[in-house]
């Protein structure tokens, strides 16, 4: 989905700013979304990715999903559409699932990520976030992506999580350890990392973007700083030889994380420098912040627009 919304950012890209800040453009909605990406749920399919033996990653239409079979269970991360969900649970089925859920985290409350509870819920899974994401979850929200707008209806009790934390709690399933963290907002405010101790492999949600700039959800509590930190702490609590998983793109590793630390911190390092001098927005875009790394990492006017917002609201706090 990065990817089409990166297509987006291209055809919007002459959009104005106001010196205030830039506009939310008009909100959509998920069928107008659907429309604007060309999205046909019937045809679009879900490919397999495995990890390791009791681990597999499913790619479909939005976020990632890691997937957990053994004797006690399916237990998965992240849950798309409901449109896809007779897709997904064949591939389960396929790799050793009984075709039900047992349990679903979402890493966070994004529709991409978390639309499939409206499937999961009433079916009888067990649904898994941070409490703020579950919070988020019960309200209308506009999600500014800037150069398009998605208005996230409240979802209906049965797609509410059953089960949520504040700062980390542990699954025993399956034969290993499961840790869920949180550490701050990041992306948004109710961000989750996924670490298979057994597996040794983490799934970081959209903290960790795999396709392109981060998004970073400033309108709804999300910030750059937070991005930086939950990434770092993320860091200290796993090793060279973990497998990451990340929100959107392909599977990866330790090393590909710390250089997007780096890369993010050394970004904001800069625009921090230009803030402290009285930059607006359009001194930050002119300035070309990023321009070293957009080759490999695409078009950055969303990422620096989102960026600078959290890091403004920061200093004028
Ligand atoms: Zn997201």
């Amino acid at each position: 989905m990065k990817k089409l919304i990166l297509m987006l950012v291209l055809a919007f890209s002459s959009q104005a700013y106001s010196h205030s800040g830039p506009e939310v453009p008009e909100p959509m909605n998920l069928d107008s979304l659907v429309k604007a990406f060309g999205w046909d749920f019937e045809k679009m399919e879900i490919t397999t990715e495995k990890v390791a033996d009791d681990l597999y990653v499913l790619f479909g239409v939005g976020g990632n999903i890691a997937v957990n079979v053994g004797d006690d269970g399916v237990f998965i991360v992240d849950d798309q559409f409901p449109q896809m969900m007779p897709k997904i649970l064949k591939a389960i089925s396929d790799i050793g699932g009984d075709g039900d859920v047992d349990f679903a985290v979402t890493t966070h409350w994004h529709f991409d990520h978390a639309e499939g509870n409206l499937a999961l819920g009433p079916d009888g899974t067990w649904l898994v976030a941070h409490e703020n994401s579950r919070e988020m979850m019960k309200g209308d929200h506009i999600i500014n992506l800037v150069v398009a707008a998605y208005e996230q209806k409240a979802y209906p009790e049965s797609a509410w999580p059953d089960i949520t934390y504040d700062d980390d709690m542990q699954f025993h399933v399956n034969g290993q350890s499961i840790d869920l963290w949180h550490f701050g907002p990041a992306h948004t405010t109710g961000d989750t990392a996924v670490y298979f101790q057994g597996t040794n492999a983490v799934h970081l949600g959209d903290v960790f973007n795999n396709s392109g700039y981060p998004f970073i959800d400033a309108g709804n509590g999300g910030t750059l700083e937070g991005v930086i930190k939950f990434c770092s702490e993320t860091l200290k609590r796993i090793n060279e030889d973990t497998v990451v998983i990340p929100g959107h793109g392909p599977i990866t590793d330790y090393q590909a994380l710390v250089d997007y630390v780096d890369m993010l911190s050394v970004i904001r390092d800069r625009m921090l420098a230009m803030i402290d001098d009285g930059a607006t927005l359009e001194d930050v875009y002119a300035a070309g912040v990023t321009a070293d790394y957009d080759e490999k990492m695409g078009n950055s006017i969303g990422f620096v627009n989102r960026a600078y917002m959290s890091l403004t609201h920061r200093r004028t706090r």
